[in-house]
């Protein structure tokens, strides 16, 4: 993890330094080498959030676009007691959860119920293929300018769209570059969907704004269609 409580505080690792985790105060062990980022381990993790997963570089760059009280928190459902820590909680009440790996389709949806207003952030390069299928299969036009919107022919083996098109919340798409790509939908039958770009620097605003996530709009070049 990024942080563990330290005399009462959200702390980042430092060498030798120990703490207690967040979700299930079990000691926890500053990992502080040369080669993976520096973070918290568990000494047993046995009592902690069973959906956690160990986090890289992509993880870490994402939750450093906010704030930190934002990162890492606990949300509880008051009703049940059940409770997961949230890669990202702004104080608006929305969750964002960063994907990097595969998750099975059951987590997914358990997640979705749980967190309600949540929207997935995907990995899109864990993978050479993923990536290159991706950008081999967004057509050159697009289907739609208001929103903007490109059709996706799907011509991997892989069931990465299929799968994410599943989701009932939004689901962003990053290839690592300056623009996200929102899944709109996807037939799994005939292969094709629709994405629709977003500039990852307006996804990050609006996240921090807790505003309506923005769509990208092309200019109409057909006068009939124009607004006066
Ligand atoms: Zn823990």
């Amino acid at each position: 993890m990024k942080y563990a409580i330290v005399d009462g505080h959200k702390v980042l690792a430092q060498p030798k330094l120990r703490g207690t985790c967040n979700y299930c105060g079990s000691e926890m062990i500053s990992r502080c080498g040369r080669h993976k980022i520096w973070h918290w381990a568990h000494k047993s993790r046995a009592d902690c959030d069973p959906w956690w997963e160990s986090e890289g570089e992509w993880h870490r760059s994402w939750k450093n676009h906010f704030p930190e009280e934002w990162q890492e928190v606990i949300h509880a459902d008051s009703s049940t007691g059940e409770k997961h820590i949230a890669d990202i909680k702004n104080p608006y009440g929305l969750v964002v959860e960063f994907q990097n790996s595969n998750i099975k389709q059951a987590e997914r949806v358990s997640r979705e119920v749980f967190y309600k207003e949540m929207i997935w952030v995907v990995n899109g390069v864990r993978d050479d293929l993923t990536e290159a299928y991706f950008h081999m299969g967004v057509s050159r036009e697009p289907l739609q300018k208001g929103p903007l919107a490109y059709q996706i022919n799907w011509h991997g083996r892989g069931k990465f769209l299929e799968n994410w098109s599943e989701s009932q919340v939004k689901v962003y798409l990053d290839f690592g570059r300056e623009v996200l790509w929102r899944l709109v939908f996807f037939d799994k039958k005939k292969k094709v969907g629709a994405v629709g770009p977003i500039p990852k620097k307006a996804f990050i605003e609006d996240c921090l704004n807790g505003t309506e996530f923005r769509v990208s709009y092309l200019p109409e070049t057909d006068e009939s269609t124009n607004e006066k």
